[in-house]
């Protein structure tokens, strides 16, 4: 597998949907795209996959250009599998019918792609009997047993309650692992796209603001955007000539209010499983700091400790 986009862009009426952007998708690789509402990652995801027509630049799959919907007579690239937020399965049909229908594999094959995507207990069931977890597990067999060799899923964990986001999970996880596709996933769900992902892409307003490890994008933003896209930051005055760094909570701590440059006044404590989040209000400034000790309370004064090499 191999994907390569040159300069494509796309707009609609006025409006430049895609600015060019250049992305090369690497074999077996999981990469996830993240953005605000309406930066254009639906968009890009459709015309990687030959969805959507491009006004500009090309998409190449294997070397060969990827053909949009106007040049062929059924619409998206035989190898490249798209899959939405909203699933939408036939209705009166059973599950095992419906992916017996699509399926360009013998049912032996078809069967354990079910057991795959957990629906191995599902075949029987009529699609309009299923939760919404059930539906897109089956919706992505059905996409499966067309044997694509890379698989763009548009938020697929949006409506999931956390038991079927963790059988999702584990799904995503066996077919990178056990059957090699590359992946593509758009995703507002910062904790578990960063456990997960290879590499990550951060859009706005049609543009790659960042594309690098989850570790770079979390730790190295470039800008405040890219840093609330994947949770709460702090702006800390560094060095000589105080510029603001981006640094995430987890490298403040609380110490003394004596021993540290920075202090402050504890507004506002939220659990947080293995510790507590302090919001601290220091004069203009206020700091979100996660400290493992749950212990320290509302209205105490407190230093804040900057951690730069939490490994070192
Ligand atoms: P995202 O997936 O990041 O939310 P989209 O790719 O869906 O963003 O949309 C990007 C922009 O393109 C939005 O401003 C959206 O309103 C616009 N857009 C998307 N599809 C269409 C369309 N069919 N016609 C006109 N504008 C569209």
């Amino acid at each position: 597998m191999s994907l390569v986009a040159r300069a494509i862009t796309k707009s609609y009426a006025e409006q430049t949907v895609l600015h060019p952007l250049d992305l090369t998708i690497e074999p077996r690789e999981r990469l996830a795209v993240i953005g605000e509402t309406g930066s254009g990652k639906t968009t890009l995801l459709k015309c990687l996959s030959g969805l959507l027509d491009l006004d500009g630049g090309q998409v190449l799959y294997e070397g060969a250009r990827v053909k949009g919907p106007s040049e062929r007579l059924l619409p998206g690239h035989p190898a490249i599998s798209y899959l939405s937020q909203s699933v939408d399965l036939r209705s009166h049909y059973r599950v095992v019918d419906l992916l017996e229908r699509h399926s360009l594999q013998e049912q032996e094959l078809d069967r354990k792609l079910a057991d795959l995507c957990r629906i191995g207990d599902l075949l029987h069931r009529m699609t309009d009997q299923l939760s919404g977890g059930e539906r897109q597990r089956v919706a992505l067999a059905i996409e499966l047993s067309k044997h694509p060799q890379l698989l763009l899923l548009d938020e697929p964990f949006s409506h999931l309650d956390n038991s079927h986001r963790n059988i999702l999970q584990e799904v995503l996880d066996d077919l990178h692992q056990h059957q090699g596709i590359t992946l593509v996933i758009v995703s507002h769900h910062p904790t578990e796209i960063l456990g997960w992902a290879d590499r990550m892409l951060a859009m706005r307003k049609g543009a790659c603001m960042q594309i690098g490890s989850p570790e770079e994008l979390y730790e190295n933003p470039k800008d405040a955007y890219i840093a609330q896209l994947l949770g709460p930051y702090n702006l800390i005055p560094m060095g000589k000539k105080g510029d603001l760094t981006i640094i995430r909570p987890e490298r403040l701590r609380i110490v003394e209010p004596n021993s540290s440059a920075l202090s402050g006044v504890i507004q506002k404590k939220q659990y947080a499983g293995n510790g507590a989040l302090y919001t601290v209000q220091s004069n203009e400034d206020t700091f979100l700091v996660m400290d493992q000790n749950r212990h320290h309370s509302i209205g105490q004064e407190v230093g804040i400790f900057v951690d730069l090499n939490p490994n070192a």
